[in-house]
């Protein structure tokens, strides 16, 4: 069977990808080794952040803001609720340099923002126990995403399109040959298109070895904590946030089930060799320091873990997406380092229009596969 363009793996890029390059015609089969949504992805767990504080660097800004829209765009035409605009709330000591990067990158971008002195930022949201001279930066751009919905309501927007989106299908290799790429299933069919994307996150270094050299695959468990009030915990009381202390980092969301409040460390464990070597759950002892320490800086969260999971995404050493084509005929999406989710829509359309020739909307140059110089 042959196709315009193979998208392999269904996350929320590839997915995206897939939709756009049906919506402009083109004929697309989409595989997914496992089901077509799931837990096992890096998506997977709930929630993401969404901020536009983005001290990462001013490349990243005109796709931040095309991805906001385009989230927003579609929420509004779908039935499922994607972005939920809480806002995200950095926190940090007033000349910690994390927090006059965040100051200059949303005065860089435009983005609405609010700064909170100590005195402000615990009059307004006491839930954080402040330690030392913290002040807030509250990016009134940011919000959190809900990733297993953005998923379904990619694929069922590519579906309508006429993408041809298959689950359970395992990519076992891919050939480029004369005039086309040859795409093996593990279970024993071949097929063939024009173009191809790898969109497999921590599976990519297996599809495409000459890259597993510039990416490493790190843990990160998703931990909720019970609150003791948890009127005090909804999205309309409690944005995201980010903090950072000297030895911590931390991140969490509001209780979007009214019940449960998302807290934990941004990826601490490590890294592994292979996706089969990511442990089912945190160790006793990782768990209970990072329930002391959530406790420490939200008094109200009990230090208990009350619901935990276990995920991995796969990082550049400068934490820098690999965007665009490997060879003539295979594109890769990749590294999306533990912060490509909210970028879903500007990586997706890049990625398509990579596999049709088209025009970039932005430079890409950052990202390019090229800069390992393989
Ligand atoms: C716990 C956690 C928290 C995060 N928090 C944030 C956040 O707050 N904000 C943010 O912006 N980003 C965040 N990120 C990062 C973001 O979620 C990821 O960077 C992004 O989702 C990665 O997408 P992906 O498409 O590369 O991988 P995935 O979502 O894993 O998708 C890859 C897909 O490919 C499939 N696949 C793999 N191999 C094959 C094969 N051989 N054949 C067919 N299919 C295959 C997989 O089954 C999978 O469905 C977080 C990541 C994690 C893990």
């Amino acid at each position: 069977m042959h196709a315009e363009v193979i998208v392999i793996g269904l996350g929320a890029a590839g997915s995206y990808a897939a939709w756009k390059l049906a919506e402009a015609g083109a004929g697309v089969i989409g595989l997914e080794a496992d089901d077509l949504v799931h837990t096992r992805g890096a998506y997977s767990g709930e929630s993401r952040l969404f901020r536009a504080a983005y001290h990462e660097g001013a490349e990243y800004v005109p796709l931040l803001l095309e991805s906001r829209e385009e989230w927003l765009r579609l929420q509004q035409a779908g039935r499922r609720r994607i972005l939920h605009e809480t806002g995200v709330l950095s926190i940090g000591s007033v000349d910690a340099p994390q927090m006059a990067r965040v100051r200059r990158s949303l005065k860089h971008a435009g983005v609405t923002h609010e700064v909170l002195s100590s005195d402000a930022l615990r009059r307004r949201y006491p839930q954080h126990s402040l330690i030392t001279d913290e002040i807030g930066v509250l990016d009134l751009m940011g919000g959190v995403l809900r990733p297993e919905a953005a998923v379904s309501e990619i694929q069922r927007r590519a579906t309508l399109e006429g993408a041809d989106l298959r689950g359970n299908q395992r990519v076992g290799g891919l050939t480029e040959e004369r005039g086309h790429v040859r795409v093996d299933l593990e279970g024993g069919e071949t097929l063939t298109a024009h173009r191809a994307i790898v969109s497999a996150g921590v599976h990519t270094p297996t599809l495409l070895p000459h890259l597993a050299p510039h990416l490493a695959i790190r843990p990160i468990g998703l931990t909720w904590f019970c609150p003791e009030a948890p009127e005090d915990f909804t999205p309309d009381r409690f944005p995201a946030f980010i903090r950072d202390l000297r030895d911590t980092h931390i991140f969490g969301a509001p209780a979007l089930d009214g019940a449960l409040v998302k807290a934990g460390y941004d990826a601490r464990f490590g890294t592994i060799g292979r996706p089969a070597d990511l442990a089912a759950e945190l160790t006793r002892e990782q768990r209970r320091g990072l329930a002391a320490d959530v406790h420490r800086l939200l008094a109200g969260l009990p230090p208990h873990v009350a619901r935990e999971s276990m995920h991995m995404d796969i990082y550049t050493a400068d934490k820098r997406p690999v965007l665009g084509p490997v060879s003539e005929r295979v594109v890769v999406g990749t590294g999306y380092s533990g912060h490509g989710f909210k970028l879903t829509p500007a990586f997706g359309n890049a990625l398509a229009a990579f596999a049709t020739g088209r025009k970039q909307r932005h430079d890409l140059s950052p990202f390019s596969p090229r800069r390992f110089g393989s």
